[in-house]
């Protein structure tokens, strides 16, 4: 009886560290699980929206959009995309000539040929590698023939395409997306397009570009254009914040075998919030809503860090291409920019950006950027020194025409002065010299671009 008793205490005290070691374990999976809670970006006050405009470091941004994200990492897609829908390919079959289709991917999409990796031709017709994971998923796509040729399906007009004209409105009928770069306000420290220079003001890229934009919207307006932005608050089109990446975030991590770390985490969630959720959401609205004949986008430009400002100072155009090997591989980035060489949107946007950086440079006298010539992420464009093929999120996504401007240097000697002595009108000495402000100036010159183009149009 004793001892029957002693074996069942034994048995109990077993089984309570039995207990114990489960709830510990468990304890961990759920932590593995469920990532490290980073505080969120608290919400601006929307009261302080009354009166105030722009310059106003607010969030307007209210309840979550219902829309859920993806919480796995995928490393066949881009950071946060779904796989695409190929079956949308089917509005392109008869629409291009095997030279068109494989010019423009040698030439401006991809570098060294690298489109042979995933795409193979013959007279007739494309084979397109649909999935990364799955070599034996193909699309057939037909090339046009003299017989056969269909126009492809697209929401943007080229210049020759519009049809109203109007000598004193040169604009009239056009769509314009203006899409003033970052987010800036109280996010441009976390997207890191702000720059401090001694005691001078913060320089913030996005609320540069946003000033830009309003006073461009106006301009553009007076002559004709129907004109949106994306952006009409220093705060962020996507509701979604850092803390909602968290999973996806962790999930990257780990499948790439690196460390999750809360640190590590919490920036990883912070890019995805600003950079490719952010222009993921813009994206959204300007392919399914606003459907516009063009997008601007603007920016401004800097050097690295250094304590001095630069002496130096230049200006170039981005068009999308130059898609490197790792970027084709993706089956999303593969999709789109096949839609962008079925829509033959590079030879509009080449046009439209050789217009626009001659004006641009006649009216701030900025030399050309040179890329390396061997760059694996830039290529030039039709010979023209301002002109550069590259693929970045926020000219891929948009499927039209993207004019992207890319000028000046926040920490240059000259623009930096400009910056801080603000907006105004006509003319003052800035500088030693008798100049419109940095903002106009930029307004005037991307003006006189677009109207120089469509006045000339048929
Ligand atoms: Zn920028």
């Amino acid at each position: 009886m004793k001892a029957k008793k002693q074996k069942s205490y034994a048995l109990e005290v077993t089984l309570v560290v039995l207990v114990l070691v489960l709830a510990f374990v468990m304890q961990n999976v759920i932590k593995y699980a469920n990532p490290p809670e980073v505080s969120k970006i608290p919400k601006g006050d929307k009261t302080a929206l009354e009166g105030a405009l722009a310059e106003d470091e607010i969030d307007v941004s209210e309840e979550k959009q219902g829309d859920t994200l993806p919480q796995v990492y995928n490393k066949h897609l881009t950071d946060l995309a779904s796989a695409p829908d190929w079956k949308q390919l089917d509005a392109y079959q008869y629409t291009i000539s095997r030279e068109d289709f494989e010019r423009e991917l040698e030439e401006v999409y991809t570098i060294n040929g690298k489109w042979k990796d995933w795409i193979t031709t013959t007279d007739e017709s494309a084979m397109i590698r649909m999935s990364a994971a799955d070599g034996a998923r193909l699309y057939e796509l037909f090339f046009a023939t003299e017989a056969k040729q269909e126009r492809p399906l697209k929401f943007w007009r080229n210049r020759d395409e519009l049809i109203v004209k109007d000598p004193g409105k040169p604009l009239l009928g056009l769509k314009i997306v203006i899409d003033p770069g970052h987010i800036g306000g109280k996010y441009a420290a976390i997207e890191e397009r702000e720059f401090n220079h001694k005691d001078a003001p913060p320089v913030k890229e996005g609320n540069l570009t946003l000033k830009v934009a309003k006073l461009l919207a106006k301009q553009l307006e007076t002559l004709g254009a129907e004109v949106t932005l994306t952006r009409e608050y220093q705060a962020p089109v996507n509701r979604k914040r850092p803390s909602d990446y968290h999973k996806y975030a962790y999930s990257k991590m780990s499948k790439g075998g690196l460390w999750a770390t809360p640190v590590a985490i919490t920036r990883a969630s912070e890019k995805l919030f600003y950079r490719a959720g952010e222009i993921r959401e813009r994206a959204k609205h300007v392919n399914n809503e606003y459907r516009p004949d063009l997008v601007l986008c603007l920016h401004f430009n800097a050097g690295g860090k250094t304590e001095e400002l630069y002496q130096e100072e230049h200006f170039h155009m981005i068009l999308n291409g130059a898609y490197m090997d790792g970027e084709v591989a993706k089956d999303d980035q593969r999709f789109t920019m096949l839609q962008r060489v079925l829509q033959r949107i590079h030879p509009e946007e080449a046009r439209l950006s050789a217009y626009a950086a001659v004006a641009f440079t006649a009216h701030t006298g900025l030399k050309p950027y040179q890329y390396d010539p061997d760059s694996n992420r830039a290529l030039n464009v039709d010979k023209n020194p301002y002109l550069w093929a590259r693929n970045l999120a926020a000219n891929r996504s948009y499927l039209c025409p993207v004019v992207f401007y890319e000028p000046y240097l926040m920490n240059g000697a000259d623009s930096h002065a400009r910056i801080i002595q603000g907006d105004y009108e006509g003319l003052r000495y800035s500088n030693g010299m008798l100049r419109p402000s940095i903002f106009r100036e930029y307004v005037n010159a991307v003006t006189e671009g677009l109207v120089s183009y469509y006045s000339n149009r048929k």
